[in-house]
């Protein structure tokens, strides 16, 4: 496999097989920070380990910890001894669909189980955005229309969250504190005070039915691949508004402007995208009541990624728990 292998730009940080006396290296494909302030964490927590820093893998042999954004497809197949892969976005679809995924081998992934301020933030604000009418007036403003939209209380709004995992049960919780009326949907039952729950597909036409303003922050699996269709669409109440933080082909983005088109949807502020970049023909760049934004919603930092990472190296050599373990068979 013609990976490039011309030696190591990362950082042999102490000793060059300080774990066991083997060489052991961890992979880093870095995101969002250059490599330098990975490597740094690294250096700091962990200085026994060797960094090094895709595409430079020299020998997969000494590879035992990945830790990485979307790799080329096939790319996981040449790390023979690996014990460790770790996800540095949140979503592990890119890792799952990877033909050169070992069995056996745990996958990670790096969020914080506290809840993400940056994801928080951002849902925060569009649920706002939305609910205020902001991307209506923003149409109205482009066509110089003066024309006041009839505007119910937070009370009377209806916040829908499809996925209640690290991202969704916190802002579930912020979202309350604005006396939103909250309900979140996912794939087992669970309790959220304050949160109408609704789970599988026997509750999904209930959830959609009641939910103004739908919040997707699912993982994408086989099961939710598509979910947010022409049927889905049309279970949710005229004039609801859609926010996508989740991926892109959970929704389908035909069946949404059709559905956008017909003014049974409002707005949808979307984060993500079937293909991103978002191709520059796609008519969502040009929708009067669509915000675009590139995939911004959370980045994963170097601090707290590194420090999870850190812990479970040192967790996986206790033969600990590890943290935010991947479930292979749901994918995610
Ligand atoms: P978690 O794994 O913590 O939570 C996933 C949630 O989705 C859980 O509540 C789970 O249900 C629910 N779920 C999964 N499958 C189904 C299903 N088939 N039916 C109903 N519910 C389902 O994920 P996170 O909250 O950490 O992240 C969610 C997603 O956000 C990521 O997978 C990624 O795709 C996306 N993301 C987007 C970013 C951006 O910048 N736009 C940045 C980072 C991540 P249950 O509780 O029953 O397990």
């Amino acid at each position: 496999m013609a990976f490039a292998t011309q030696g190591c730009l990362g950082s042999r940080t102490a000793a060059h097989g300080g774990i066991g006396g083997a060489s052991v290296a961890l992979l880093l494909k870095p995101a969002s920070e250059p490599a330098e302030a990975w490597i740094a964490q690294f250096r700091r927590l962990m200085p026994e380990l060797e960094v090094r820093v895709w595409p430079e893998v020299g020998d997969p042999d000494e590879v035992e910890y990945l830790l990485v954004a979307p790799l080329p497809a096939g790319a996981l197949a040449q790390f023979r001894h690996l014990k460790l892969i770790a996800s540095l976005p949140a979503g592990v679809d890119h890792l799952l669909r990877d033909p050169g995924l070992p069995a056996g081998v745990p996958v990670t992934r790096c969020v914080n189980t506290d809840g993400d301020g940056m994801m928080t933030e951002f849902v925060v604000m569009n649920v706002l955005r939305h609910h205020r009418r902001l991307p209506e007036y923003h149409a109205l403003q482009a066509a110089a229309e003066w024309r006041k939209l009839p505007q119910p209380t937070a009370r009377e709004r209806r916040v829908g969250i499809m996925g209640m995992g690290s991202f969704g049960a916190p802002i579930a919780t912020r979202l309350r504190g604005f006396e939103f009326e909250v309900a979140g949907w996912t794939r087992r039952p669970r309790r959220l005070a304050g949160v109408a729950c609704y789970t599988g597909a026997d509750g999904l036409p209930a959830f959609l039915a009641r939910t103004d303003i739908l919040v997707c922050l699912l993982p994408l699996t086989a099961e939710t691949r598509g979910l947010i269709d022409a049927r889905a669409l049309a279970l949710l109440p005229a004039g609801a508004q859609l926010i996508n933080c989740g991926r892109g082909e959970l929704v389908v983005e035909a069946d949404l402007l059709a559905a956008l088109e017909s003014g049974h949807i409002a707005a949808a502020s979307l984060d993500v995208f079937e293909s991103e970049p978002l191709p520059p023909a796609s008519p969502l760049w040009r929708h009067p009541r669509v915000t675009v934004t590139p995939h911004v919603a959370s980045v994963t930092r170097a601090a707290s990624a590194a420090r999870i990472m850190a812990e479970n190296i040192r967790r996986l050599a206790e033969g600990e728990t590890l943290l935010n373990l991947v479930d292979r068979d749901a994918g995610y």
